[in-house]
């Protein structure tokens, strides 16, 4: 079973540098993705309010028998309870769903700028810190004003900032920021969503350089990025292909060729004008 990295957060907690995600997988099947992903090595796992399949996630980690200090179970505050107290209960019921005593890292999942409420929220974050209810604390989505913001008006930096981002949106600039202060960057949509990205010329020609796949090629680029990614897949072989990436290295001109992809063009929504609750 390949062994997954570490990297170090900025209060000292160690973090899985790869995770399996479950956005959009049907809370039917998400025990077993998630049980699939278990068996493969996976000790990271990344939910959301949003995605109504936390439950799923719960009855896997529960069936698995592995040691609760060798997962990190992740999930993200949904954009209907930002606010103080709304948090503080929308907490409560992650974690009757997801079975757990503490969390690892909890998120939130979008900024809303338009309703200026983040925070807020962020207090109650820091609350839950101190209460021992959960380890880590980071965002998603979050743009580099919105950074700023908490830096200067809140006592706890985010862990990390969850943002949409591979070889066609590579983020160098909220990447810089995050670098300069301490926030580590995890990437979403890490493989292009399935979009096209791992039909690419360029990526073809690096996988077929070192007879690796597109999607093994794309997820060690941002392992030496030095990102955290959660890939996700229900297939079982592609839930194992997609942490069998610890036994080569990109070259510098790798690199700079995956770098050709770039288009400076999203494929999800732009956090600034994200409204959806
Ligand atoms: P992704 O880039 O991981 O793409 C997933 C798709 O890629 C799969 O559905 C499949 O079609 C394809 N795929 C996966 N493995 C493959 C392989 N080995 N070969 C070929 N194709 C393969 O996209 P995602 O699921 O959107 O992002 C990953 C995770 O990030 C999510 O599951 C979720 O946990 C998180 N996420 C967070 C946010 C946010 O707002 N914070 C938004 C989207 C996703």
């Amino acid at each position: 079973m390949p062994t997954v990295p570490s990297l170090v957060m900025n209060n000292g907690i160690e973090i899985p540098q790869l995770g399996f995600g479950v956005f959009l997988v049907p809370p039917e099947e998400t025990e077993k993705a998630v049980a699939d992903a278990l068996s493969a090595g996976y000790r990271l796992i990344d939910t959301a309010q949003g995605y109504g399949n936390e439950e799923g996630v719960g009855a896997a980690i529960a069936a698995a028998g592995i040691p609760r200090e060798d997962l990190f179970i992740t999930t993200k505050l949904t954009n209907s309870e930002h606010g103080y107290d709304t948090t503080l209960a929308a907490f409560d019921e992650s974690m009757k769903k997801l079975g757990l005593e503490v969390l690892d890292l909890f998120l939130i999942h979008w900024p809303l700028p338009m309703f200026d409420r983040y925070v807020e929220t962020w207090r109650a974050f820091e609350r839950l810190v101190a209460d021992g209810r959960v380890w880590s604390i980071g965002v998603s989505n979050f743009e580099i004003q919105h950074l700023e913001r908490l830096l200067a008006e809140t006592d706890v930096t985010p862990c990390l900032n969850q943002i949409e981002l591979h070889p066609e949106f590579p983020q160098d600039e909220l990447r810089e920021f995050h670098a300069k202060h301490g926030i580590l960057t995890e990437s979403w949509g890490p493989l292009g969503q399935g979009k096209g990205l791992l039909e690419n010329q360029h990526i073809l020609d690096v996988a077929r350089r070192h007879g690796r796949t597109p999607a093994q090629v794309v997820l060690r680029w941002h392992i030496q990025l030095g990102n955290v990614v959660i890939p996700k897949s229900v297939q079982p072989e592609r839930i194992r292909e997609n942490i069998d990436l610890f036994d080569f290295e990109l070259d510098e001109d790798d690199m700079q060729a995956i770098a050709q992809v770039r288009t400076g063009q999203r494929l999800g929504a732009d956090p600034n004008y994200f409204d959806r609750r």
